[in-house]
């Protein structure tokens, strides 16, 4: 008995070991040069995990809607989520779990930016680059620029995945002065993206209203027929009246 008491321990250590060697695999494989979440996510939860949540699920709000990105996991985060899920094919829970997770790895790169948009691509749009020069810190400008993209992902994922071109981003306030725009652009804050690209202006200008941005000026508003401008404003302000907007 007590020799078949010692093999089962021993059955049971190598199962341990077994079990132990799995979870740190598990976990090295998951690591993101960008952010690794370590627990599940779900309403009630709060933290900087949630934060980076939001900001990456930012573009699924609901018609006309913004998410907070407030590092607090309310319905409006859960509906998010459960929006996100629904796009790429998961189980829309709006629980935010490993396969979640795993798809928000896929979807961005180690530097945080969505994989189909770029800093680069966001930064000033007179040809210089960074983010000094606006009326916000640099930083606080970056991080605009980023949930910019990521709403851009979302609208992008929605229209089929095909390219999006971003045209102008961030300006500084000389930048802004020197391509005429308004004294109070949304471009100064890094809020901005003004875009062309596929399928038209106008079903980028009509599918934004889906994905969180606040501010749609597209074809047919003054100075805005080459162009859809997006905003990340959290009021609604939209003009795009040769679309029906
Ligand atoms: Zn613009």
């Amino acid at each position: 008995m007590i020799r078949i008491l010692s093999v089962l321990g021993l059955f049971a250590a190598m199962l341990a070991v077994s079990v132990t060697t799995q979870v740190v695999t598990a976990t090295k494989a998951h690591a993101d040069g960008c952010y690794t979440w370590n627990r599940t996510l779900s309403e009630g939860a709060s933290g900087e995990d949630v934060r980076q949540l939001q900001i990456r699920v930012a573009g699924y709000p609901g018609y006309g809607k913004h998410l907070a990105t407030d590092s607090s996991y309310g319905p409006a985060t859960k509906a998010a989520v459960g929006e996100f899920q629904k796009a790429y094919g998961l189980v829309a829970d709006g629980i935010a779990g490993q396969a979640t997770f795993n798809k928000i790895y896929e979807l961005q790169d180690d530097d945080c930016t969505p994989i189909h948009f770029t800093y680069a691509e966001l930064d000033d749009g007179c040809g210089g680059s960074g983010w000094d020069g606006g009326p916000l810190s640099a930083a606080a400008t970056k991080a605009n620029a980023l949930q910019t993209m990521w709403q851009l992902e979302a609208l992008r994922h929605a229209l089929g995945d095909r390219p999006i071109t971003v045209t102008s981003g961030f300006r500084s306030i000389p930048c802004n002065r020197s391509v005429g725009g308004a004294s109070n652009s949304q471009h100064l804050y890094g809020r901005s993206a003004d875009l062309v690209g596929t399928p038209t202006l106008c079903a980028l200008a009509k599918q934004a209203r889906y994905h969180g941005f606040g501010g749609i000026l597209g074809p047919g508003f003054s100075g805005h027929n080459d162009h859809t401008h997006l905003d990340i404003r959290t009021s609604n302000y939209w003009a795009a009246p040769s679309c029906g907007i």
